[in-house]
C-alpha cells in the first residue's frame, strides 16, 4: 500500500512537470474572463440569417487567420452549409494531445439563441485572445468547435416572437433532428437526416472531448441519459418532471459539467420555473429522462459511441425571443459558455503505446465502475473528464495484453497517463474483456448494447411517443 502511495505520488509529480510544460494548471490560477465588450462594428446583437452568418464567419476567419478556421460539414436539405467555425491557437489541425471541444447550436430551428450566442462566442473569443489571460489559455490549449446552427432550414421558416409552438422546429423534410440519432436503449426508426448524417461523421472523425447542445424553451442544464429502458407512457403526463431519472455511469462527472453552466449562468442556478405551469429545477439541472424521456437524442449518442460528454442547455424560456434580449441572454451566458469548455481540462488524458513507442489506435479504455467505454484516437490519444479521486483504467486492444492502470485525478490540474500495450502471445480467439461501444458496424442500424426490458411497439410506445413530442413541444 505503501509503495503505491509512493509510486503515485512520483506518478503524479511527473506528469504535474510534464502538464506545466504544456497546459497551465486549470483554470484557479488565473483570473475570470473579462466581460466582453460588444464589437458592433462587426456583429449586433440581432438575428443573422444564413447569408449574414455565412458572412460573419467568412469576414471572421479572414480577418483572424491564426486563431479561426472555418469549414462546412455537409449540407442541409434545402443546401445551406452546416457550418463549423474552430476557435484556437492552432485552428487548422488538431495538436496531438490538445482536446478537441464543440458547441451545436440551432438543432431546433426555432430556437436560436444560441445560435447568436456562439456567433458572439467566436467574436469574444478572437478579440480577447491578446488580452485576456483566460481565453488565451483557453484557444492554446483547446481546438474550440462552434457551430452555430445544425437546422438552418428550420430557422429560416421560424418567427421572432414566437416563444412557444413547433413552426421551424424541425429540418425541411418535417424531422425532429433531436430525435434521430441511434438510440442507446430503443430502436429508433426514425430515417437518417442529412443534418444527423452530417453531425454523426463529424464526430466519427473527430475525438471531442465535451459537448454543449444549445437549445430555448426552458432555462436548465440537461444531462444524459435522455431515454430510459423503462420509460412508463403515463409518466409523462402525470409526472411530468418526475419521471424516474435514468443516470449514466459518469453521473457524477454530468452533474458537475451541468452544475459549472448552471451556476456561472446569471439565472440558471436559481431553478426559477419559466411558467407557473413549468418546472422548477433545482440547482437549475436536471437529468434528462427525469425531464421527459426521449429516444433519439443527440447528447446520449455523443456519449455513448464516442465518450464525449455532452449536456443539453436550455437558455431561454421563450424559444425566439424579440431581438433587443439577445444582449442580455449574452451576458446571462457569456460566463458559463467559457467556463464549461474549460472543464475538458479535467480528469485523464494520456497515450496508449506499443513496446516501441507507436501509438496504437483504436485501443478501448474504460474506468473501472463505470461501463460506458472510449477509444484512443489514431494518435493514441485519450482524454477522459474525471472528478477528484482514486481510479483504475483498463485498457485492451486487439492483439496486445489488456492492463490494469491505478490514478489520481487532483483539482487542479489534468492527469497525465501514458499506457505501454504489450502483444499477447495468442492474438486468435481473445475475447473482449469489457464493454466496447464502437465502432458502429456499419450494416448495423441500431445499436443496442445491452437488452433492456422494453415494449417498443404497441399502442402505449405510440402514446408516449406522441405525448413525448407534445411535451418537448411545449418545452426544449
Ligand atoms: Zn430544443
Amino acid at each position: 500500500m505503501i509503495l503505491r502511495i509512493v509510486f503515485l505520488s512520483a506518478f503524479l509529480l511527473f506528469s504535474y512537470h510534464c502538464l506545466a510544460q504544456s497546459t497551465n494548471e486549470l483554470d484557479a490560477a488565473l483570473p475570470e474572463p473579462r466581460a466582453y465588450i460588444p464589437d458592433s462594428q462587426y456583429l449586433d446583437f440581432v438575428y443573422h440569417d444564413h447569408d449574414d452568418l455565412t458572412r460573419f464567419l467568412r469576414a471572421t476567419s479572414a480577418r483572424y487567420p491564426n486563431l479561426t478556421a472555418l469549414y462546412s460539414i455537409g449540407k442541409s436539405i434545402q443546401g445551406r452549409d452546416l457550418w463549423v467555425m474552430v476557435v484556437s491557437s492552432s485552428p487548422y489541425e488538431h495538436m496531438i494531445g490538445k482536446p478537441d471541444v464543440k458547441y451545436v447550436g440551432n438543432i431546433h430551428g426555432n430556437e436560436p439563441v444560441g445560435r447568436e450566442l456562439l456567433l458572439h462566442l467566436i467574436q469574444y473569443f478572437v478579440t480577447s485572445y491578446n488580452t485576456d489571460q483566460y481565453v488565451k489559455w483557453l484557444l492554446d490549449n483547446t481546438r474550440i468547435h462552434i457551430m452555430p446552427s445544425m437546422n438552418p432550414d428550420g430557422y429560416a421558416v421560424s418567427k421572432e416572437g414566437a416563444c412557444d409552438g413547433g413552426q421551424g422546429r424541425y429540418n425541411a423534410r418535417g424531422f425532429d433532428l433531436n430525435r434521430n440519432f441511434p438510440d442507446y436503449f430503443k430502436q429508433n426508426n426514425k430515417r437518417g437526416q442529412p443534418e444527423t448524417d452530417a453531425v454523426k461523421d463529424w464526430i466519427s472523425k473527430i475525438q471531442f472531448v465535451l459537448s454543449g447542445s444549445l437549445h430555448g424553451g426552458a432555462l436548465v442544464a440537461s444531462y444524459p441519459y435522455d431515454n430510459t429502458p423503462n420509460s412508463s407512457p403515463l409518466g409523462v403526463v402525470f409526472q411530468t418532471y418526475s419521471a424516474a431519472p435514468s443516470l449514466t455511469p459518469d453521473d457524477d462527472v454530468f452533474k458537475h459539467l451541468s452544475l459549472v453552466y448552471a451556476k456561472n449562468h446569471a439565472k440558471m442556478s436559481r431553478g426559477v420555473a419559466c411558467k407557473s405551469a413549468t418546472p422548477a429545477f433545482e440547482n437549475g439541472i436536471t437529468n434528462g429522462a427525469a425531464w421527459y424521456p426521449l429516444t433519439g437524442g443527440m447528447q446520449d449518442y455523443n456519449y455513448v459511441w464516442y465518450g464525449c460528454m455532452e449536456v443539453t442547455l436550455e437558455i431561454s424560456c421563450c424559444k425566439y425571443p424579440p431581438a433587443y434580449e439577445l444582449k442580455k441572454y449574452w451576458e446571462d451566458n457569456q460566463l458559463s459558455m467559457i467556463k464549461f469548455l474549460a472543464e475538458a481540462h479535467r480528469g485523464v488524458q494520456g497515450f496508449v503505446l506499443d513496446p516501441t513507442g507507436t501509438p496504437i489506435e483504436r485501443a478501448s479504455l474504460k474506468i473501472k465502475g463505470r461501463d460506458v467505454g472510449f477509444q484512443t484516437t489514431k494518435h493514441g490519444e485519450f482524454w477522459r473528464i474525471l472528478l477528484p479521486g482514486y481510479y483504475k483504467l483498463e485498457v485492451f486492444a486487439e492483439g496486445y495484453a489488456p492492463r490494469e492502470v491505478e490514478f489520481i485525478v487532483v483539482e487542479q490540474h489534468p492527469t497525465l497517463l501514458n499506457v505501454t500495450l504489450t502483444p499477447s502471445k495468442r492474438v486468435e480467439g481473445t475475447t473482449v474483456p469489457f464493454y466496447r461501444p464502437l465502432p458502429i458496424p456499419q450494416q448495423q442500424q441500431h445499436y443496442r448494447p445491452i437488452s433492456p426490458t422494453y415494449s417498443d411497439s404497441g399502442i402505449f410506445s405510440t402514446i408516449s411517443s406522441g405525448l413525448n413530442s407534445l411535451y418537448s413541444n411545449i418545452f426544449g
